[in-house]
Parts: structure tokens; C-alpha cells; sequence
């Protein structure tokens, strides 16, 4: 669209008028801001940008809604808080394409999200070509999930899952009593089974090998539940005794056959730890019937352009499109066929591989043409779900609405980014607004109009220092934006560093990667490029993290949120190996943007290890000491000193009927989260609830006597977060600024050298000046003999780096090879590199 269109539009629709607005951390205020424009918020981390976006306009959008439906129905949603703001005038109804970090709770496909798979099954039902003699077949009997669709064999799983004798039994020369059956219980469990065996009269004291196959068999797999009397502490001969005395037993114990166990662990466990511990036993294997393609026989026998509809699927969606288009535009020789024989079949093939070619189209534009349908959503990038739920946004129809995103670019390079810059004019130019969270510049250019929120984070920001077209931000002096945005390419650092050394890997295989050969300089900053899926990821926060964490001993922490053990579990293994380098690398440490936790006990001070310094202080105050207070007394998650009301939360949660649930400040200790006793206490003159109220900033002065502190204090300034209260729960934090507060924890310890440090896409929801503390930060750990390899889309910050390694040179299939390597300044001149193109201007 024109600029002289864009104005226009402007003159047509009115303005969204916003006053009073005080979400967090803004300060009361005011602001109009046009509909059926690109409306672009800017500012530092920690500005105000979401509260202002998401926290207001959009809540409030989403709260007018929910008041026209049944009270029913709004529970059914995850109802935001009300925002704080006096009154909102002329907001149109609001869709929001937030990025969700963390495990989304829901699983879902690609095909799903998209609704492309409902098209798909119309298509094979109405549009397949079916064996002879066989009926036509309804669109839910090409689903997996229904009952008409799903094989009867691993009722749609495509997997059976079983247990051996091997897989439970891992090591059989230990006997019983030593552990032979791994998939046992641990602790207790485990050990009341093996009493209950003893009193079966089996022997727990020889080699599991040597056990009659019978009685294995009998142990590991069978149903029978016997419940038999139980002498605990007793010795087999002992127990035997017991039994013919008919002594009183300690208690009566249920046998579980170790299946058993597994299974039911399996199946009915809460907890996503023993779900994962249970599958490590499990074995699985493609089903026999349906191959792993999870339908029936009479589904599969269904063809289009000789596939089934699961190997269609199967296809990245580039190739689709490329099949369905023929069928679209009514050239394909198959359709001809079809139009002499059975013209209504015909008319009905080519409206669903039009609609669902345009739909790819959309797909294909933002860059995602490497995907498949079956993909599934746990396993996507939350930039790439974003754009998924944007594209089809983009075929809705909807018109009239808000879209509201949050830094739609992340995760794109420079290459991807013109798609998305074009698909957001088309929601645009069917007449919605779009709302939008960005620092990326070159979004910023595209924007109608521009919110700059500052003039710093926190508390020191909340203001809006502009709103109008961008032209007119040059003249805002408080601006950080404005010289980004206006000023040319900052100067480049001083030439690159050398490496000290190298790590080199081959045979590297995961997803698009097959045997690949790479090596990583030591002691310098890396950056790795390349266009969205070209396997960027695969190689270094998969196979580079994996590989170094074996070669180092590590055990890979288990991720809590981790959604399907079991997948995990029949994970494709990495592949390669190293070759060598790893003499010099003493530690791994990977610093991402997932959160540092989610509940609110844990919180900035907890996670940094800041507050255990602050609880000893507190214990050695002459009162503690006087009471017999000890640090654990200060500590809002321990009994003694808690708010035994709320259990040290600060709040209570208010059963509404008919209404969601809201959060109340605790009416006991109106939100200290302490009991009174422990409030008593103080240290230069403010209590334990005070010191957590207090920020980075004010408490940097406060504890100016006590050097432990203030030096990790130091760090969390250095990386930008002096805003933030030390006691901010963890679900409050931002990604930028969970990633930060992981970094500065980093940063605090001794500085050892020789450790390599891992971050993917750490400048996501940073602001330009954000991206040159974390610079800042980064050098200097190179600087004390470490080394930094970091995925990264922003060129300046990959001009910046000294080696660049550019995997490409397209997505999926069409990825996963090196490109181009050297310093920025060689890749720059690199032939087919598409991050060449980008980084020449830095060069020229
Ligand atoms: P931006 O989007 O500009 O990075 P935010 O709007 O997320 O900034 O945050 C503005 C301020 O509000 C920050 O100080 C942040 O820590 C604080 N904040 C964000 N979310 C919450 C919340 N749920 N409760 C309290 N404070 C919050
Ligand atoms: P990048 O980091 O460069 O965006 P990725 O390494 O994430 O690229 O992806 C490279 C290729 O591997 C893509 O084709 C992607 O779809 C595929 N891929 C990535 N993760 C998975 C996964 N968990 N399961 C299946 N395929 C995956
Ligand atoms: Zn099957
Ligand atoms: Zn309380």
C-alpha cells in the first residue's frame, strides 16, 4: 500500500482513544491511535509496549467480548485480568497472535492449526480415486482420531508400545534384591515388591538369569494382583517361619507385575517425571497393520496423485502445493480424465485443490514451505507457530478487527522477513488494524504510524514519548529508538578475534542434517545464519549441546514441561561425533528464553541465588539471633516463616460462581507473604518484605555494606534489568528478561574460562540498545577465555561476531549444508549465501 493509501484509510476510520491507562508499569496515560493501520509499539525491554498492547487494548477487547457472552462461556476462557485504565474509546473487537513460550498446553499439527487437514480428508473423500468396488468414504474416516478413521490395531498411534524381558530387566546377572527389575519403583516401592516376592517364595538372593523362565515371566508380565502379608525387615528363612506361625504381619502388601507397573505409571501418573521414567522401559515399534500411518485399511486404500492421505502429509508443504496446483488451475491430465467421465467429480476436485492451493500460498509466502501437515506444534518454534496462526488469519475473511502480535520477525532472517512485512499489508488492506510489538527496524519502517514507549524500563519508563507517523520521531529527543532507527549502521568493533582453537564434529544427522562435517572456533564469538529451517537449531541447540554434554558427563536436565514423555523417548538420536577441541572446554552452558519458572515462588532474587545472601543477613541481625531466627525463617516457601494463610503465596484465590476465579491479596499478611513474627525483624530499619519490594537500583544502595551482594547486583544492571523488584515473581518475567536474569546468574560466578556458552536467538524482544548490553556482555565472557556460539538473525549483531557460520542454502530439503564460513567480512562476499547479501552493507 501507498503512503498516500495508508493516509487516507486514516481519514476514513477514526482513531482508538485511550485514557488513563496505568496496566503495570504505565503512568496514567493517554493515547489515540489509528484504526486500519500497521500500529508498530516500540521501546526498550521492560518499557511499557505490552502492558500497553497486550495488557490493555487487547484485554480490554477480549474483556467487551466476554461480557456479551453467557457467564458459561467465559470460563471456558483463560479471562485475562481487567486492565487498569479509565476508558477506551473505539476499539474495534481483537485477535491476538501472541507468541507462547514454553510448551503450549495443548497438542496440536500443523494440519490442525491450519484447518488444512479438514481439507485434506474432504479432498480424499470426495475428490480420491477409490479401489473398485469399494463405497465412498466420509472426510472423518481419513482421521486418526475418530473412531471411523483410526486403525484398529494401535487405535490410531501408529505405534505399539510393549515391554520386554531385556527392556525392564536391563542387567540379569543382579538379583532381586539388588535391583535386576529396573522398572520397579525406586525407594519403598520397589522394596515392598521384593518383600512380597519373598513371602511368594521366590528367591530374591540369585542372579536374575537364573530364575526359571517361568517364574521371570510370571514376575515381570502377569495380571494376577495377589495380596499377601508382608514381614518387613525380615530375612527370607525368617519370613518363611513367620508364615507358617501365622504371625501378625507388618501389613499386607499387593503384588504389581513390573508391565503392570509400567503401564499403569504410564497411563495415569500426573507427573511428567515418572511418566518419563516409566517410558524408558517401554519399547515401540511402527504397528504392523497400518505401517505407523495410524488408519484403517479401507482409509489408506484412498489415493490422490497416487499417494494415501497420510504419505500426502508426509510432503513438506512446498511439494503440495506443487502437486495440487495443477489440479487448481485445471491442467492436470488426471482432471481432464475425470471431466469427460464424472464432470460433478470433477468440478468438486478443482474447488478443493483451489482452496486449499491458496491456502499453501499464504504458507509457502511466510517462508514455511518446509513443514509437513503432521509436524506437530510442541515441536515448532514460537515464531513459526505465530506465523502458522497468522496465515490463517490471512484466509479468515475476518475484517474490522485488531490483530494484536508480538514481534512477529522473531526467528526470521532478513530474507524470511519481506514475506511477512507483505502478508501483514494484506490483513491491513482488508480492513483491519494491526497492533505490534516489534524492535525489528525493518518493520519498524513499514509502520503507519509508531508508539514509542520510554524513555527506560520499569519504573523509569511507562511514558509515551511519541505516537504519530514515523517521520516524526526524529524530532524526540528521550527517544532511544530515534537514533536507530535514523542514524545509519553503527560502526563496527575492531577486527576479529583469532581462534584459540578448534571443536570439530562429523557425521552430524538430526532432521534436514545428514552427515555433515563442522567445526566451531574456540575462544571467540560464533554467530550461525541462515534462512528460517535451514537447521540452524538442529545443529546447535541439538547436536552441538547434546554432543558436548555427553562428551562432558552432563546428565541433560529433565525438562519438567516436557509434554509427551514418550515421544521424547522415541526421539530420532543425534548423530555425529567429536573429533576433537573438547581438551579445552571445562563447562556447557546454555542460556535461553525459557522461563525460570512457573510458579511464584520462585522469582528474580530466588533464581540468582541473591537471596539466600539477603536471608543470611537478616538471621545475623542481633534480633534474629536473639530469637533463634535462622536464614530458612526468611524464606517465604519454609513453614516457620511464612503466612501459614496463604502458605507464603501473598495471595488467595476467590471461588466466583458462575465466574472465573480471580486473585486476592492474602487478607492475613496483605500480601507480604510473611507472618508477622518474621516481619518484625529488620535490617536498616526495613523487614524482609520490604527488601524483596525493593528494585535492582534501590537495592544496589541499600546493601552498599555488603559487597556479595552488590556485585550480583552489579551484573543484573550491567545486562539492563536495574527496573526490576528483586521479589518479581518468575511468571512475570518476560523471555528477554528470564534470558537475562540467566546470563547475569552467569556472569556473577568466578570466571573460570573454558566454558562454552550456547544461546538460540538471544535478541529476541530486545530493543537495539537492549541487543548492545547483551553485545557487551557476550565479548566480555569471550574476553575472560570463553567460548560463545549463538544463533542469531540480527546482521548487526553478526557483523559484529568474529567467525560466522551460514547453513543453508534453503529450509528443510533444501537446507541443511554450510554455506558459507569465515568472518563476517568473507561471508559477506560469499556467492550463494542469502545472509550475504544482508551483511554487505556493513562491509562496503
Ligand atoms: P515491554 O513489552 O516493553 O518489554 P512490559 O510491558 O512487558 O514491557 O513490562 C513493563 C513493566 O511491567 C516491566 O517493569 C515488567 O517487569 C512489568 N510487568 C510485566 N508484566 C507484569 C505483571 N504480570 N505483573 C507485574 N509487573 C509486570
Ligand atoms: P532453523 O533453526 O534454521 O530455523 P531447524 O533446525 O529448526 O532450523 O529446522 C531444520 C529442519 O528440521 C526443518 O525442516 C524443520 O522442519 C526440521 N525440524 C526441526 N525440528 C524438528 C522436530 N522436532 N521434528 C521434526 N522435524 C524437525
Ligand atoms: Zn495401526
Ligand atoms: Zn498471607
Amino acid at each position: 500500500m501507498t503512503k498516500k493509501n495508508a493516509a487516507a484509510s486514516h481519514n476514513h476510520s477514526g482513531f482508538v482513544h485511550v485514557r488513563g491507562a496505568r496496566e503495570h508499569n504505565l503512568k496514567n496515560v493517554d493515547l489515540d491511535i489509528p484504526r486500519d493501520a500497521l500500529v508498530v509499539f516500540t521501546g526498550v525491554s521492560g518499557s511499557g509496549k505490552s502492558s500497553l498492547a497486550f495488557g490493555t487494548l487487547y484485554a480490554e477487547a477480549q474483556r467487551r467480548y466476554l461480557e456479551s457472552v453467557s457467564p458459561y462461556a467465559r470460563r471456558l476462557f483463560n479471562q485475562m485480568a481487567v486492565p487498569e485504565v479509565d476508558k477506551i474509546d473505539g476499539l474495534p473487537p481483537a485477535v491476538a497472535l501472541q507468541q507462547q513460550r514454553g510448551a503450549p498446553t495443548t497438542r496440536s499439527s500443523v494440519g490442525s492449526v491450519t484447518t488444512l487437514s479438514n481439507l485434506l480428508r474432504m479432498l480424499y473423500s470426495r475428490a480420491g480415486d477409490y479401489p473398485a468396488n469399494q463405497p465412498i468414504i466420509y472426510a472423518e474416516a481419513f482421521s486418526p482420531n475418530t473412531p471411523e478413521g483410526a486403525c484398529p490395531k494401535c487405535h490410531g498411534l501408529g505405534k505399539i508400545y510393549d515391554v520386554t524381558e531385556s527392556s525392564m530387566v536391563p542387567d540379569d546377572s543382579l538379583t532381586i534384591r539388588e535391583r535386576a527389575i529396573a522398572a520397579w519403583p525406586t525407594a519403598w516401592g520397589g522394596q515392598n515388591q521384593r518383600d512380597i516376592l519373598v513371602t511368594l517364595g521366590f528367591n530374591v538372593d540369585i542372579p536374575w538369569r537364573e530364575l526359571p523362565q517361568i517364574d521371570r515371566d510370571w514376575i515381570l508380565f502377569t495380571e494376577e494382583q495377589p495380596v499377601v502379608p508382608v514381614y518387613a525387615g525380615f530375612t527370607p528363612e525368617e519370613t518363611q517361619r513367620a508364615l507358617k506361625r501365622k504371625m501378625e504381619p507388618s501389613y499386607m502388601g499387593t503384588f504389581t507385575s513390573a508391565r503392570r507397573h509400567v503401564f499403569h505409571t504410564f497411563t495415569h501418573t500426573q507427573s511428567a517425571l515418572m511418566k518419563k521414567r516409566v517410558a524408558q522401559f517401554m519399547l515401540s515399534t511402527a504397528c504392523p497393520v497400518c505401517e505407523g500411518k495410524r488408519l484403517r485399511r479401507e482409509s489408506l486404500s484412498v489415493k490422490f496423485a497416487g499417494l494415501d492421505i497420510t504419505e500426502f502429509s508426509r510432503l513438506p508443504l512446498k511439494r503440495l502445493a506443487e502437486i495440487l496446483q495443477p489440479y487448481a488451475a485445471g491442467s492436470a491430465k488426471a482432471l481432464k480424465k475425470l471431466e469427460t467421465e464424472h464432470p460433478e467429480k470433477a468440478t468438486v476436485t478443482k474447488l478443493i485443490a483451489e482452496d486449499l492451493a491458496s491456502r499453501l500460498e499464504v504458507l509457502l509466502d511466510l517462508g514455511l514451505g518446509y513443514l509437513n501437515l503432521e509436524r506437530s506444534t510442541p515441536t515448532l518454534s514460537p515464531g513459526e507457530l505465530q506465523r502458522l496462526r497468522l496465515a490463517t488469519q490471512l484466509h479468515s475473511n475476518l475484517f474490522g478487527v485488531v490483530y494484536v502480535l508480538d514481534e512477529p520477525s522473531a526467528g526470521l532472517h532478513p530474507a524470511d522477513k519481506e514475506a511477512l512485512i507483505s502478508a501483514l499489508g494484506v490483513l491491513k488492506n482488508s480492513g483491519n488494524s494491526l497492533f505490534i510489538v516489534e524492535h525489528d527496524l525493518d518493520v519498524i519502517r513499514h509502520a503507519d504510524w509508531l508508539v514509542d514507549v520510554g524513555p527506560g524500563a520499569g519504573e523509569n519508563g511507562g511514558e509515551i514519548l511519541y505516537s504519530g507517523p514515523i517521520a516524526g520521531l526524529k524530532q524526540i529527543e528521550a527517544s532511544q529508538t530515534r537514533q536507530y532507527l535514523f542514524s545509519p549502521e553503527n560502526k563496527l568493533k575492531a577486527r576479529p578475534r583469532k581462534p584459540s582453537g578448534w571443536l570439530t564434529l562429523k557425521d552430524v544427522s538430526r532432521n534436514n542434517l545428514h552427515k555433515l562435517k563442522v567445526q566451531f572456533p574456540l575462544g571467540i564469538f560464533t554467530t550461525v545464519t541462515g534462512v528460517s529451517g535451514s537447521g540452524k537449531s538442529s545443529l546447535v541447540s541439538q547436536v552441538l549441546v547434546e554432543l558436548v554434554a555427553e562428551h562432558l558427563g552432563h546428565v541433560m536436565p529433565v525438562e519438567e514441561e516436557e509434554t509427551d514423555a514418550l515421544e521424547q523417548s522415541v526421539l530420532p538420536q543425534t548423530g555425529g561425533q567429536i573429533t576433537g577441541g573438547m581438551e579445552n572446554i571445562k563447562r556447557l552452558v546454555r542460556v535461553d528464553q525459557k522461563p525460570i519458572g512457573r510458579t511464584p515462588r520462585s522469582n528474580m532474587a530466588t533464581y540468582t541465588g541473591l537471596f539466600d545472601n539477603v536471608r543470611k543477613i537478616f538471621a545475623e541481625t542481633r534480633e534474629a539471633k536473639k530469637r533463634h531466627y535462622d536464614a530458612g525463617r526468611f524464606s517465604f516457601n519454609v513453614a516457620k516463616g511464612r503466612c501459614e494463610h496463604c502458605l507464603g503465596e501473598g495471595f488467595v484465590m476467590v471461588e466466583l460462581l458462575f465466574l472465573p476465579s480471580v486473585y486476592s491479596p492474602c487478607p492475613t499478611c496483605h500480601g507480604t507473604r510473611y507472618n508477622a513474627k518474621t516481619l518484625e525483624i529488620t535490617y536498616r530499619d526495613k523487614n524482609i518484605a520490604e527488601v524483596l519490594h525493593l528494585t535492582v537500583d534501590e537495592a544496589w544502595e541499600f546493601f552498599e555494606e555488603e559487597p556479595q551482594i552488590q556485585r550480583a547486583l552489579t551484573v543484573l544492571r550491567e545486562v539492563g534489568l536495574g527496573y526490576l523488584r528483586l521479589g518479581q515473581s518468575a511468571t512475570e518475567l518476560s523471555g528477554g528478561e528470564a534470558q537475562r536474569i540467566k546470563l547475569a546468574t552467569e556472569l556473577q560466578k568466578q570466571q573460570r574460562g573454558n566454558s562454552l556458552y550456547i544461546l538460540d536467538e538471544p535478541t529476541t524482544g530486545l530493543h537495539p540498545s537492549d541487543v548492545e548490553k547483551l553485545m557487551t556482555q557476550l565479548d566480555s565472557l569471550v574476553e575472560a577465555g570463553n567460548t560463545v556460539i549463538v544463533v542469531e538473525h540480527d546482521m548487526r549483531v553478526v557483523a559484529n561476531s568474529d567467525w560466522v557460520i551460514d547453513i543453508g542454502p534453503g529450509a528443510g530439503e533444501e537446507g541443511g549444508k554450510i554455506v558459507a564460513e569465515g568472518t563476517p567480512a568473507e561471508v559477506a562476499k560469499a556467492n550463494d549465501s542469502k545472509t550475504a547479501f544482508y551483511l554487505k552493507r556493513f562491509f562496503s
